[in-house]
C-alpha cells in the first residue's frame, strides 16, 4: 500500500481550494458535504462558485497568494486547470506546510480523493492508487446497488439508540441486537420507507431484550421492468438479494434472476407453452404459506406490478391475512417501448392525454374503448393488443375514417429481439405479420394535435352511424 485510507475530521477545519473554474467547483461540491470551512483562492469565479459565495457557503479570496494562506489547513486542493499555475500553487502550499491534492497530477499529491459511496454517516471510500479509475467506478456502482439509499438514516437511528441499548443490554446481547437490526426485519422495514415502524421495533427490542426469535416473513411484489437487467430499480435488486424464495412470471429474462442470491429458491409460476399458468388463488396461497414460514418472499413481475399485472387479486388475500406486503415499482412496457424508439410518450402541444389500455380481457381479445374514443391530442398505449390488431384496424376505419393516425409498434422492448415499426391504421396486422410479431408488443395509436389541426377531420365520426 503506497497510500493509507483514513477518515479526516473536517468539522470546523479550514480547507483551501485554489482555482475558480469547474475543477475547483467539483472539489467544492465534494468538500461541502462535510462541515469544513472552505476558502476559494482565485481571481475570478465561475457561476456555480460565485453563487456558493453569495449563499455564504464558501469564502472567496482574491489577494496575493503566500504560503501563510495554506497554514493551519486540513487539506488544500489545487485545481486551476492550468498545469503551470498548479505547480506554482503546489510549491506555495507545501511551503505553508499543507497536505495537498493537485487535480490530475498524482505525482504532486500527498492525498488522493477516493471514489465515494455516500450514505452519510456510512461512507465507503474506494481507491486504486491511480491504477484503475474505471474499476473504482465499477466497484462504486456495485456498492450503490447493495447499500440502500436510507442506510445512513438507519445508522443515525442506531447511533441515537446506542446509549439506551448499552444501559439495558449486556455486551453479547447488544451485539446480537445490532446484528439483527442491520441484517433483518428492522433494516428491511426501514428501507421500505416505514422508518417509524422500524424505530418502534428496535426500541421494543431494547426494552424487552427480545428480538429475532420469531422471524417475520414478508412479501415484496417487485417490478422487474421490461427485461434488461439494468432496468430494474435498485430497490428491486435489494429485495432480490434478500429473498429466500422468488416466484416469477413469464416475460422475465433469466439474467434478472441472476441478481438474486445464489441459494434463493426460484419458482416459475407463469404459463409454459401449451400449459395453464398457476391460478391466481394458488399463487396467493403459496406466497402466504412461504411468508408464514418466516421466509422473505419476492413475487417478481414484468414491467410495473401495478399495470395489467393482476397484483391486487394476488395480494388481497395476503393483506387480509395480515402478511406484510410491499410493492416495488418497475419500468412499465409503454415507457420502455417509447424509450426504445427514442421518443417521449407525451409531447407539449401534440399529445396531452396518455391512456394505458389492454387489448385482452378475461374472455379474450377486445378493441378497448380508449381506441374507439381516441381524441385529438391523445395516445393509447395498448398492452396485449397483438391478437386484436385486425379488429382495431376495422374499428378505426369506422370511427376515425380519413384521419391519418400514427401507429407505432414495439415488440420486446429493451430485451433481446426488440423490433420497432410504424404503419398506418389499415396495416397493423400486416405489419405485425411482416415482422413476425405474435406476442409481447406495445401498440401506440396517436392522434397528435398538429394532425388534427391540419384540417383532416376534427372528431371521430359517430360509431353508431358508420358501423
Ligand atoms: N406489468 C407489465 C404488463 C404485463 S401485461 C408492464 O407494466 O409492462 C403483458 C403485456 O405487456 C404484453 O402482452 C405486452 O403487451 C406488454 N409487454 C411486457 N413487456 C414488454 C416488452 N418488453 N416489450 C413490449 N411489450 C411488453
Amino acid at each position: 500500500m503506497k497510500t493509507f485510507p483514513m477518515f479526516l475530521q473536517m468539522a470546523g477545519r479550514r480547507v483551501v481550494i485554489a482555482g475558480g473554474g469547474e475543477q475547483a467547483a467539483q472539489k467544492a461540491r465534494l468538500i461541502l458535504k462535510t462541515e469544513a470551512n472552505v476558502t476559494i483562492l482565485a481571481p475570478q469565479l465561475d457561476d456555480e462558485l460565485a453563487s456558493l459565495v453569495a449563499e455564504g457557503r464558501v469564502t472567496h479570496m482574491t489577494g496575493p497568494i503566500t504560503p501563510a494562506l495554506f497554514a493551519e489547513t486540513a487539506l488544500v486542493f489545487v485545481a486551476t486547470g492550468c498545469p503551470g499555475a498548479d505547480m506554482a500553487l503546489h510549491t506555495l502550499a507545501k511551503a505553508g506546510g499543507a497536505t495537498v491534492n493537485v487535480v490530475d497530477q498524482p505525482g504532486l499529491c500527498d492525498a488522493i480523493t477516493p471514489s465515494i459511496v455516500d450514505r452519510d454517516p456510512v461512507v465507503v471510500a474506494i481507491g486504486t492508487e491511480g491504477t484503475a479509475p474505471v474499476l473504482a467506478r465499477q466497484i462504486k456502482t456495485k456498492l450503490e446497488e447493495v447499500l440502500e439509499p436510507r442506510l445512513g438514516d438507519l445508522a443515525n437511528l442506531a447511533g441515537r439508540l446506542r446509549n439506551a441499548a448499552a444501559a439495558r443490554l449486556a455486551p453479547r446481547a447488544r451485539r446480537d441486537l445490532w446484528r439483527w437490526v442491520f441484517n433483518d426485519a428492522p433494516r428491511r422495514v426501514f428501507a421500505s420507507g416505514a422508518e417509524r415502524d422500524a424505530a418502534k421495533m428496535i426500541k421494543a427490542a431494547i426494552e424487552t431484550g427480545e428480538f429475532g426469535t420469531r422471524q417475520e416473513g414478508s412479501v415484496s411484489l417487485v417490478g422487474a421492468g421490461p427485461g434488461a437487467k439494468d432496468l430494474i430499480t435498485l430497490r428491486g435488486v435489494q429485495r432480490l438479494q434478500e429473498a429466500d424464495v422468488i416466484y416469477y412470471d413469464r416475460l422475465l429474462e433469466p439474467e434478472i434472476l441472476e441478481l438474486a442470491r445464489r441459494d434463493a429458491e426460484r419458482v416459475y409460476v407463469g404459463k409454459a407453452p401449451g400449459c395453464h399458468s398457476w391460478p391466481q388463488e394458488k399463487i396467493s396461497q403459496t406466497l402466504m404459506a412461504a411468508a408464514k414460514r418466516g421466509q422473505r418472499v419476492v413475487r417478481l413481475k414484468c414491467g410495473d406490478p401495478g399495470i395489467f399485472g393482476r397484483s391486487n387479486e394476488e395480494m388481497r388475500p395476503l393483506k387480509e391475512a395480515g402478511v406484510a406486503v410491499e410493492v416495488v415499482p418497475g419500468v412499465t412496457a409503454a415507457c420502455a417501448a417509447a424509450a426504445a424508439m427514442g421518443e417521449s410518450l407525451t409531447e407539449r402541444d401534440e399529445i396531452n392525454t396518455l391512456t394505458f389500455s389492454t387489448g385482452h380481457l378475461k374472455n379474450g381479445y377486445v378493441v378497448p374503448e380508449a381506441v374507439r374514443d381516441l381524441k385529438p391530442g391523445g395516445c393509447v398505449a395498448l398492452y396485449m393488443g397483438v391478437g386484436a390488431a385486425a379488429d382495431i384496424s376495422d374499428q378505426l376505419a369506422r370511427s376515425h375514417r380519413g384521419i391519418p393516425l400514427e401507429v407505432q409498434i414495439v415488440a420486446n422492448a429493451q430485451r433481446p429481439g426488440q423490433v420497432t415499426a410504424t404503419c398506418g391504421v389499415a396495416d397493423i396486422a400486416a405489419t405485425l405479420a411482416a415482422h413476425q410479431i405474435t406476442d409481447t408488443a406495445i401498440l401506440f395509436i396517436r392522434w397528435p394535435l398538429s394532425v388534427a389541426s391540419a384540417g383532416v377531420s376534427t372528431a371521430p365520426a359517430p360509431v353508431a352511424l358508420l358501423a
